[in-house]
């Protein structure tokens, strides 16, 4: 079997649609299973709902997106009450949140439920259309079960087993829901922005699919972000390894959870061009050691701005790990996830992935020392089979020190996978373009 997963851009309008139906249909003999996002720009016009609603505002907010999904129905040709109990629903779920003022992340994710629940029975009834048996399935009809981690919630691990056994059992072309979920009773759950990937991946684990297929609306993944580098081109091959360090450090191509389940069992993941289907796009495959080898020195640059750096200066703590076991206790306390940690004999600095708990986390760091808490710094991340070759960390900060981008917090991944450091958030996009053209032109 082969999981197709289609982005929102991919099924952003009625033409966009009807290609991705011809690409699944020119495939049925890989028996696809097919994933489908939102229609582009739906999931963030139902947050912005959300939240007026929950100001007890935007009684003229549910329209525009009925309406968006009407004008795709209408010019495929389909039934015209094809969404008429999602509609209802939303309309409901609108008045009912208006009347309330109120908006707890439960509530969050049954609102941003809706895009794929909708985009999922367009694409099936197009596909139908089209002389092909499909039917539309939101995840958790599947099997997808989730924790109660609104906002970002998790598969159970008994979901695996139950995915494969009923879509195995299917006769017809599944169009499943990304990004969405039930818990055990039965609550609507999502699992993060651009988590469409990730369902993808979870139900290529589950079923033990051949090939993931993540079809998107750029060429695979890239050198780096061709929204800042034009010249970006398309890296052929990765390995998880590789892909994994890129999408977590800020490649908005992949979501970054949407790595391991394939990693685990060893399943391609393709990354393709809706628009270019006959492109090669990226594969990502097992074995970084084996893909290095191919590899010339860097192969691509990421960003993730935002970041906040802590520093703590403790000189009570001469000596060995005792500072640091003490500092990462408090950060995992508290749930709070470490990027780089650059040490010295009494002091540590470390960039964390949300500053949301830092507040609980602070008291604690003060009982240890001096603490700094640095705010607006990015993270700049290269990956590729040789960036611990000599020289090209010494090329890579002459090009930067030329450009007079000041770098700090520099650190690379034992296995030479990757190089990461720090610059200002104003320097992030300038340090991409000065490192881009000196490694890939
Ligand atoms: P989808 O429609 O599948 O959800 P996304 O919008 O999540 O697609 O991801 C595609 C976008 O990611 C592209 O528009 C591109 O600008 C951005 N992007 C960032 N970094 C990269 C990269 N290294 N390679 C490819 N695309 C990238
Ligand atoms: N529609 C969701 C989002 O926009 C999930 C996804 O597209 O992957 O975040
Ligand atoms: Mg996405």
């Amino acid at each position: 079997m082969l999981v197709m997963k289609f982005g929102g851009t991919s099924v952003g309008n009625a033409q966009r649609i009807e290609e991705v139906c011809s690409l699944v249909r020119s495939s049925l003999r890989r028996k696809p299973v097919v994933v489908v996002s939102a229609v582009a720009t739906v999931t963030d016009a139902l947050t912005a709902l959300a939240k007026e609603c929950a100001q007890g505002r935007g009684a003229r907010s549910v329209q525009p997106i009925i309406d968006r999904h009407g004008e795709v129905i209408a010019a495929l040709g389909l039934d015209r009450s094809l969404l008429e109990k999602e509609y209802d629903e939303l309309r409901s779920l609108a008045a009912k949140t208006r009347k309330r003022k109120k908006l707890d992340k439960k509530a969050m994710d049954h609102f941003q439920s809706f895009g794929e629940r909708m985009s999922s029975r367009i694409v099936a009834a197009q596909l139908r259309k089209m002389g092909v048996r499909a039917g539309a399935f939101p995840a958790w009809e599947l099997g997808m079960v989730t924790n109660r981690e609104f906002g970002s919630a998790e598969p159970l691990e008994g979901s695996y087993a139950t995915m494969k056994e009923k879509i195995g059992a299917l006769k017809l072309v599944p169009v499943i829901t990304g990004f969405i979920g039930k818990t055990k009773k039965g609550e609507i759950t999502t699992l993060g922005r651009g988590g469409s990937d990730y369902t993808a991946a979870i139900i290529g684990a589950a079923i033990g699919a051949e090939t993931i297929q993540i079809w998107k609306e750029v060429d695979g993944i890239m050198t780096t972000d061709p929204r800042i580098v034009p010249e970006a081109r398309v890296v052929p091959e990765l390995a998880f390894e590789e892909a994994s360090e890129l999408a977590y450090f800020g490649a908005k191509v992949l979501h970054p959870k949407a790595i391991l389940p394939a990693m685990k069992k060893r399943i391609p993941v393709q990354v393709l061009n809706t628009f270019k289907p006959k492109g090669k796009g990226t594969t990502i495959v097992s074995g970084f050691a084996e893909r290095a080898k191919g590899s010339d020195t860097v192969e691509a640059f990421t960003f993730k701005k935002n970041t906040t750096i802590v520093h703590v200066y403790s000189p009570e703590f001469f000596e060995g790990s005792g500072l640091l076991a003490h500092v990462f206790g408090l950060f995992e306390k508290y749930d709070t996830g470490i990027d780089i940690v650059s040490t010295s004999v009494a002091s540590v600095s470390l960039t964390i992935d949300t500053d949301e708990r830092l507040e609980k986390i602070l008291p604690g760091l003060r009982k240890l020392g001096q603490v700094e808490v640095v705010r607006g710094k990015a993270i700049v991340c290269a990956v590729g089979g040789k960036v611990n070759a000599a020289g090209v960390a010494g090329r890579m900060f002459t090009a930067l020190g030329r450009d007079s981008i000041p770098v700090e917090m520099i650190s690379q991944a034992a296995s030479g996978i990757s190089m990461t450091f720090v610059v200002n958030n104003e320097d992030a996009e300038e340090a991409i373009k000065v490192l881009h053209k000196e490694y890939i032109g």
